[in-house]
């Protein structure tokens, strides 16, 4: 132990657990960890900057499952997202426009009130022993340094989280450049301009702030030294052609802020002792405004998979094929998504910014044309009551980690040994829906709907 490094266990019974980092990610798997049981320390330090993000009314729903309460009371009714690519205006969406600050300050209140131990400080270094205790030093902001000891580690730094090298997929070296201002009289809510360099998001928030971010290209940007960063931006707003950000300018409350913004899936993300969860496992483009649902939806399944790993040992493959599979497959299917929207603005086909961005991470379609179709049932990991087992999923065209459950009914038994003759396997499919649902007429209507969608009746 390092000089003047004060020991610090976390209390004893049952395998401990410490997560690193208090965001969305880390606050989820903590909550759910200690919902399952275990006793949760997490050590957070906050983001040194102001920020806001845009979030869907589905994301809420992630929240509300994941018990983080007080965050979900920070968040802001919607308001009207206007979209300008391509030249073409549109404005069908909407996002809730939440305050990081606020927000996480919340996340740290539902940890306490959950029962997460808290620790405030930045984690330093991590070191494993031969026995697999891991020891983590971490920097309190009176400077002092301590060790916290867990059986187990969550690294849910985002993406501050250390990279995994050579075992990364990377997209196109990306940043995002934030400012500050105090808000002119306009209209609550956000936009979303193309141009020649990247794109801008424009939030103009409830409490008379907004917040201007340009996503740029890390390479070509030459982006100069910070002391210059400010007029580098303003430079970059002449391209924008936006009214309202000529009176904001002398506005200004904060500095440019630069952040990178690459999409990156981490390699090594689930081991016997630590997996990586929200961006330190996967961080999305910000483009798709939904990064914080995708952390959720990591940190939703890995107590269960953490879980597995400490209780069901001869289940650890399983478990970790069901969270690896799962993430990359997000992943992707993110990826594909994000480049057809760029490929929908056509403008600069000589911009690095368009012309990377256009061709990543492949040319695989996000959505096949064809009609989805029912390709197999096989045995595959899924989650139930807080631990990975192994079941018969209906694999299709779209789902290849297979589907389990449709309306609450497992769908491998109403596949099971189906007749070739289609008049008679259509007949029994009904008979065995019908008798499945037991007079629901919802459920029902759900189970025929889904399997008149993937042609099977
Ligand atoms: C430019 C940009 C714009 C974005 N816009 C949106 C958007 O509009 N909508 C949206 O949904 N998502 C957006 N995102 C993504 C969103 O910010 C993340 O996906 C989400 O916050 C990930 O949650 P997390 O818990 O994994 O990580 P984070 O929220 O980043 O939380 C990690 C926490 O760990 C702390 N930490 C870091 N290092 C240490 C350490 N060494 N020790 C202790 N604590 C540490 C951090 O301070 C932070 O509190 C954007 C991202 C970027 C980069």
């Amino acid at each position: 132990m390092t000089e003047g490094i004060q020991n610090k266990q976390i209390p004893n019974g049952g395998p401990d657990i410490l997560v690193l980092g208090g965001g969305p990610a880390g606050s989820t798997v903590a909550i759910g960890l200690q919902r399952l049981g275990y006793q949760v320390s997490l050590l957070h330090s906050p983001r040194l900057w102001s920020t806001c993000e845009g979030i869907s009314s589905r994301t809420l729903e992630g929240l509300r499952s994941a018990g983080l309460h007080r965050a979900l009371d920070t968040v802001p009714p919607p308001t009207p997202r206007h979209v300008n690519w391509n030249g073409d205006t549109g404005s069908a969406n909407t996002e809730h426009l939440v305050q990081r600050e606020k927000f996480d300050a919340a996340l740290l209140e539902d940890l306490s009130a959950a029962g997460v131990t808290l620790q405030a400080g930045l984690s330093r270094s991590i070191s494993r022993s031969p026995e697999g205790h891991t020891s983590v030093e971490f920097e309190t902001t009176q400077g002092t340094k301590h060790v916290l000891h867990c059986h187990f580690l969550v690294d849910a730094r985002g993406r501050a989280a250390s990279g995994t090298g050579p075992e990364q997929l990377r997209g196109p070296g990306t940043v995002s450049l934030l400012r500050i201002m105090r808000q002119a009289p306009v209209e609550r809510g956000s936009q979303v301009h193309s141009f020649r360099n990247g794109w801008a998001w424009l939030a103009n928030t409830a409490d008379g702030l907004t917040f201007l971010q340009l996503t740029v290209d890390a390479a070509s940007a030459k982006l100069p030294k910070r002391a210059e960063l400010n007029r580098w931006f303003e430079q970059q707003l002449r391209q924008l052609s936006l009214p309202e950000v000529e009176q904001l300018n002398n506005g200004t409350l904060q500095n440019v802020v630069a952040r990178g913004s690459t999409s990156i899936l981490q390699g090594g993300l689930v081991s016997n002792n630590l997996l990586r969860v929200g961006d330190a496992a996967m961080a999305v483009d910000p483009l798709s405004g939904n990064g914080i649902f995708q952390s959720l939806s990591s940190a939703l399944v890995a107590p269960a998979v953490i879980n597995t790993l400490l209780q069901k040992p001869e289940d650890t493959a399983l478990a970790k094929e069901f969270y690896q599979q799962r993430v990359r497959h997000t992943f992707l299917r993110f990826a594909r998504t994000g480049r057809d929207f760029y490929r929908m603005e056509s403008r600069w086909p000589e911009s690095p910014f368009w012309r990377e961005r256009q061709d990543w991470p492949d040319t695989e379609p996000s959505h096949p044309e064809r009609a989805h179709t029912f390709i197999a049932v096989e045995h595959r990991p899924v989650l139930a009551n807080g631990q990975i087992i192994s079941r018969p999923v209906v694999i299709t065209s779209d789902q290849p980690l297979g589907v389990w459950h449709v309306a609450g009914i497992e769908l491998s038994v109403l596949l099971h040994e189906l007749p070739p003759n289609e008049y008679q396997r259509k007949q029994l499919l009904v008979a065995r829906v019908e008798n499945a649902c037991a007079g629901d007429p919802v459920k029902k209507d759900m189970l025929m709907a889904w399997l008149a969608h993937y042609q099977i009746a």
